[in-house]
């Protein structure tokens, strides 16, 4: 099977999973998008109101941020894939539960990531930061002491640079943050530059 079919095979069982409490709730769940061929891997934290209802990643605020943000260092969204690490809207926008975390990512981030096999791997905010991190042992005490560093690990099994970055919501509300994301994304920039991608 190709990636294209792999990935779509995933997104088909997240349409219809109920496998933690996060689907009562849900309008529509959102597997991710973008391309699977891609070298960079952006993984958010889960879907918000504007995803539920259109069942696709970051297309309220924040995606228009991340456009722009991905924009300025040379890319667009057809350059690379977006998923989060829970694919449904937890109700309020509350934080995802670490049960719906270790649940959700057990079903689908791990196989989503293993059929991209990306090189980068760009973690959007403090949870999905912690996440991935904790896969390889590492602690995250708080997003501002690990944003815009990259980690060579092999949380999928293959190694990849990752790259833990502010979350695009936080810097819609505080100037501070969106400087600070914009130079996470230097980062990534001199990262492909330096990898030659
Ligand atoms: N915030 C996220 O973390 N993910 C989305 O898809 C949208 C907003
Ligand atoms: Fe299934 Fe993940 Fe949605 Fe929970 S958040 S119902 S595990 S797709």
């Amino acid at each position: 099977m190709s990636k294209e079919e792999l990935m779509e095979g995933i997104a088909a069982e997240v349409a219809v999973c109920r496998r933690c409490r996060l689907w009562r709730k849900r309008k529509h769940a959102v597997p991710g998008n973008g391309d699977v061929d891609t070298e960079i891997t952006l993984i958010g934290e889960a879907p918000g109101r504007h995803e539920d209802v259109k069942g696709l990643p970051f297309v309220g605020a924040a995606g228009n941020l991340l456009d722009a943000l991905l924009n300025r260092i040379g890319l667009s969204r057809k350059d690379v894939y977006v998923t989060n690490i829970v694919k449904c809207r937890p109700p309020s926008n509350r934080d995802p539960r670490p049960d719906e975390i270790a649940t959700c990512t057990a079903l689908y981030l791990n196989r989503q990531v293993q059929v991209i096999r990306p090189t980068f791997l760009v973690m959007l905010g403090r949870h999905s930061s912690a996440h991935i991190l904790s896969k390889v042992g590492i602690e995250v005490k708080g997003i501002t002491r690990v944003h815009g560093k990259v980690y060579e690990i092999s949380p999928f099994g293959f190694p990849a640079f990752a790259v833990p970055m502010f979350h695009p919501a936080a810097a819609l509300y505080n100037v501070k943050y969106k400087s600070m994301l914009e130079s996470d994304f230097e980062v990534l920039r001199s990262e492909l530059k330096k990898h030659a991608y």
